[in-house]
């Protein structure tokens, strides 16, 4: 289905931005990756499928870096068709105890990054008429949780963004929209897990067990795959008219 197209997904290296470039990359979309770590393992997952994968390591909270790579994306394959704005990070703290280095660490990264990726890629998918735009959020662009002000204040800032660049795109055929997971066991959650076993002094199971209990009453992780089928869903033409909306994949949360 999204054979020709390219996909651009931040934070691709891991977790949810591998499982989305990962389904991208089944459905037919040659696919650039980015983010730190293990970035031969990523290529080498993405690249069994058959596309075409590249790689750019922009640091997502350095625009110049980010306009770089926009670039660099055209450059190898022609365009960027997709962009998966997915790169994310998180600090836990109360308002008067969070550093201001991870403040603002977490709204560049989180917040900022996908205005400065579609600034740049905007125009050429208005040139061809075709575009997706996909911004994953959380439900913390929902709802909040104590002690992630800053996750909470990115996240809301994305979904913003997101329906307002929908509503400037609204005739064309470039679509913005925002995904909203709950929780996904990936690095980033498994760290909140380890806190929670630690503190509480019980088993990794346990602590995933009361993880899910106080938020997520399906009592499941979402997957990357789940939200991979999501995301090739607002990518096909099924999808040419959702615009703007803010796609909760969260076992029931923010319907509590
Ligand atoms: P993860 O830690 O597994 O992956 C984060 C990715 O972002 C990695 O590839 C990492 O290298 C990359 N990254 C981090 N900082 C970067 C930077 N400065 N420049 C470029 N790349 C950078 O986390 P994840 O759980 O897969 O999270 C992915 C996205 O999903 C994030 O935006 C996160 O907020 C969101 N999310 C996650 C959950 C969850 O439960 N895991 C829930 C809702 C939303």
């Amino acid at each position: 289905m999204l054979k020709g197209k390219t996909a651009l997904v931040t934070g691709s290296t891991s977790g949810i931005g591998l499982g989305l470039a990962v389904a991208l990359a089944k459905a037919g979309a040659n696919v650039m990756l980015n983010g730190f770590g293990d970035v031969a393992g990523a290529k080498a997952e993405v690249a069994r499928l058959g596309g075409r994968v590249g790689f750019h390591g922009a640091d997502m909270s350095k625009p110049v870096e980010i306009e770089a790579m926009v670039r660099a994306c055209e450059a190898e394959f022609g365009a960027v068709d997709i962009l998966v704005n997915n790169a994310g990070i998180q600090h836990v703290a109360n308002v008067e105890d969070f550093p201001v280095d991870r403040w603002d660490a977490i709204i560049a990264i989180n917040l900022s990054s996908a205005f400065h990726s579609t600034r740049a890629a905007l125009p050429g998918m208005k040139a061809r008429n075709w575009g997706r735009v996909l911004n994953i959020a959380s439900v913390h662009g929902l709802v909040a949780s104590a002690q992630k002000s800053a996750y909470v204040a990115a996240k809301h800032g994305l979904v913003g963004f997101t329906k307002g660049a929908a509503l400037e795109c609204a005739t064309s055929g470039v679509t913005h929209n925002a995904i909203c997971p709950g929780w996904v066991l990936t690095p980033l959650v498994q760290k909140q897990v380890d806190a929670r076993a630690a503190q509480a002094g019980v088993s990794q199971d346990e602590a995933k067990r009361q993880l899910l209990a106080e938020k997520q009453p399906s009592l499941q992780f979402t997957t990357p795959e789940q939200l991979g089928a999501l995301a090739v869903f607002l990518c096909s033409p099924a999808a040419d008219n959702i615009r703007g909306v803010a796609w909760n994949v969260d076992g029931g949360w923010v319907a509590q």
